[in-house]
């Protein structure tokens, strides 16, 4: 019971929201209550002016006035500033405080009066205090303790004093006072009941927002990560790369973004399986956030094993290359898993905000350009976007929408270019080369035009339209002549090209042991297992296939022993500083070694002249092709060549 009372009476201290959310509604009906007061108690006063003396009619409001102006002062001067709960709660608690003062204080200074003047006089003292105490009631209304307070402290008394009056319309009106207080007082009860419910559920929703709204951005967090190595996501990136930018633009900032692809991750995944190909990832993001951190940029995995990152402001275009050379050092340092120690490389493309990039679409395409050129062109490297670079985009953009289109039988044709023996001395051979004469750009060049093809799915088209004509052009040959021909790797990667390829020979008649399929090294090391698979199926056939461009890609000995080739064609770059480099020479020497260790064929390239012919030569070198020993020719000069070489040697 004590306890009841006790919490009808107090501030709810421990409910800071229903005490801040009483403040404030309180805040804004008080000023109204004591005006209210004072004018009431004014003309009370009037009314009693001349008829009580002068202590009672001015003197005692007086300090009663004071006591009021001083409480509406303070609650409006101090209406705009912000409380905390604590503060709300002390001040409600001086407020109920006060209402026991100015309550005890009115009520007696009431009574006081009741003695002097008529009826009509006494009828206002009445009057006076029902009217004010259900004035107060209501303003008083967020504020129970203080309304139930008064009710006691004023209405107790006030029943009392009228009901001794022994006046039968007093003790009438004391009645009526008490019930209308009374239905005051418990619609009071109701509206705070609901009050503090509302501002409890206020609370409680409050609560669920803010879980929501953590909840909201913890998913927020997951989605923007990489669930394998932890770094930053795709999606994070691309909202970033945009955010980024738009500050860049207002704060006239340069930005570099740039793009990392491992070189050598696949052979990993492909030989030793997912989980050492996870293990690797994992480390590789751990050194490149850890890079990041050191470079003062922003890096998140993109998706398989290309990573992107964001470099603020840039000293300069070489500051943002170097930094990318850094992260690609640090990607090449071997990585010692348990299973075993195994090493890849990276490439990256850059590009550059303004200059070069003006959308987060540009800074992509562009830097996955750049990208693309470092994979083709200088695996390892860093290379930036420029306007060269962009001009060769447009032209193979161009290239792409021409070759689409392209007649292949007609605008293509072919070009052959002798294969030598110098032990035999003779053209033991001649490798096709696809030309392309564009009716809209004229000649294109296979280096630009194959690439291409193989990206915009027009290869398996032109490889079995070039191959086809090639048999044809080779079956009128001698016997003992060899075709070489080119395949891309999406060649022997599409089984149907395959197919295709094979089904063209088998219908030609074409002597399956004189015909070779060359496929450079980079792409067979990059599709290591399905190129394995397929080479062993050509040998079976008695195809020979040739290691194309041999020496710049990054195939290990292990490798090379498992794969069942035919001849190794030395890359024409060791070939060009031969005659002045004895580094070149032992290089030469020795992938020669190596391919008669492998117990198939060493075919130098791109011989030039005399000299080189002479230096290769004297390392024991037989088989050469290149400008020296004969250009790319037509089909009917090749076969002119080699009816000239059977005559002469006849006439021998
Ligand atoms: P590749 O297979 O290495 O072909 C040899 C390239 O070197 C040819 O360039 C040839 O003209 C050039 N070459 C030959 N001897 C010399 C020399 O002594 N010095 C110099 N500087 N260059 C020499 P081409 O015809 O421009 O072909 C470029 C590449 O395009 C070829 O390189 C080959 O990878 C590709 N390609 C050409 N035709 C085809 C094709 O029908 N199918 C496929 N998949 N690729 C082809
Ligand atoms: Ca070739
Ligand atoms: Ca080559």
């Amino acid at each position: 019971m004590l306890l009841i009372v006790r919490k009808f009476f107090s501030i709810p201290a421990d409910k800071p929201e229903l005490a801040l959310a009483q403040f404030s509604a309180f805040q804004r009906q008080v000023p109204l209550m004591y005006l209210m007061l004072v004018a009431n108690t004014v003309a009370l006063s009037l009314t009693h002016a001349g008829l009580a003396p002068w202590q009672l009619t001015v003197g005692a409001p007086s300090i009663l006035y004071l006591l009021c102006g001083y409480r509406l002062v303070g609650w409006v001067v101090r209406r705009k500033q912000v409380v905390t709960a604590e503060a709300a709660i002390a001040r409600l608690r001086g407020t109920l405080r006060f209402t026991v003062v100015l309550g005890v204080g009115f009520t007696a200074w009431a009574f006081s009066l009741y003695g002097y003047g008529g009826d009509l006089e006494k009828g206002h003292v009445a009057f006076y205090m029902a009217i004010t105490i259900i004035g107060c009631i209501f303003c008083l209304m967020h504020l129970r303790a203080s309304a139930v307070l008064l009710v006691f402290i004023v209405l107790g008394p006030y029943v009392v004093f009228f009901a001794s009056t022994g006046v039968e319309v007093f003790q009438m009106i004391a009645v009526n006072v008490l019930l209308v207080s009374a239905a005051l007082l418990f619609i009071l009860q109701i509206y705070y009941t609901d009050f503090a419910n509302l501002i409890a559920s206020r609370k409680e929703i409050q609560a669920q927002q803010q879980e929501a709204q953590r909840l909201s951005e913890e998913n927020l967090r997951l989605a923007n990560l990489d669930s394998l190595t932890g770094l930053h996501n795709r999606r994070w990136f691309v909202t970033a790369l945009e955010r980024r930018l738009a500050a860049a633009e207002s704060a006239s900032e340069r930005l570099a973004i740039g793009m990392i692809d491992l070189d050598g991750f696949k052979p990993v995944n492909d030989a030793y399986g997912h989980g050492v190909g996870d293990k690797v990832l994992i480390e590789i993001g751990r050194r490149l956030s850890l890079a990041a951190e050191r470079e003062g940029l922003e890096i998140a995995r993109l998706g398989g094993d290309e990573f992107g990152f964001i470099l603020h402001n840039p000293a300069s275009d070489e500051a943002a290359v170097d930094a990318a050379a850094r992260l690609i050092a640090d990607v090449k340092q071997p990585l010692d898993l348990p299973e075993l120690t195994v090493r890849v490389g990276g490439s990256s493309g850059v590009t550059i905000f303004p200059d070069h990039c003006r959308s987060a679409e540009e800074a992509f395409e562009h830097a996955d350009y750049a990208l693309y050129h470092a994979k083709l062109t200088r695996r390892g490297a860093v290379i930036l976007f420029t306007q060269a670079l962009a001009t060769e985009i447009a032209y193979r953009s161009l290239v792409e929408q021409e070759i689409k289109r392209a007649d292949l039988d007609r605008e293509f044709h072919l070009a052959f270019q002798p294969l030598w023996c110098e032990s035999g001395r003779r053209t033991y051979g001649f490798e096709v080369l696809a030309r392309w004469d564009s009716p809209v750009l004229g000649p294109v060049r296979p280096d630009v035009f194959i690439p291409v093809a193989e990206r915009c799915g027009m290869i398996g088209a032109l490889t079995l339209s070039i191959f086809s004509r090639a048999l044809k052009a080779a079956s009128a040959w001698p016997d003992d002549v060899l075709l070489s021909f080119n395949l891309s790797i999406k060649d022997i990667e599409a089984p149907q090209i395959l197919e295709g390829l094979l089904e063209i020979l088998a219908r030609s008649g074409f002597d399956p042991h004189r015909l070779v399929f060359e496929l450079t090294e980079t792409a067979v090391m990059q599709k290591l297992q399905i190129a394995a698979g397929n080479i062993r199926r050509l040998r079976d056939l008695g195809i020979g296939v040739a290691l194309d461009d041999f020496g710049v890609g990054q195939s290990n000995l292990g490798q090379i022993h498992r794969l069942p080739v035919s001849a190794l064609k030395i890359d024409r770059s060791f070939i060009a500083d031969i005659c002045e480099s004895t580094v070149s020479c032992n290089i030469i020497r020795t992938l020669n070694d190596l391919a008669r260790n492998l117990d198939c064929a060493c075919i130098i390239e791109g011989v030039e002249t005399q000299e080189q012919a002479a230096v290769l030569k004297a390392l024991g070198l037989t088989l050469f092709q290149g400008y020296f020993f004969g250009r790319p020719m037509s089909e009917a000069a090749a076969l002119d060549r080699l009816q000239s070489e059977y005559a002469s040697s006849h006439a021998a």
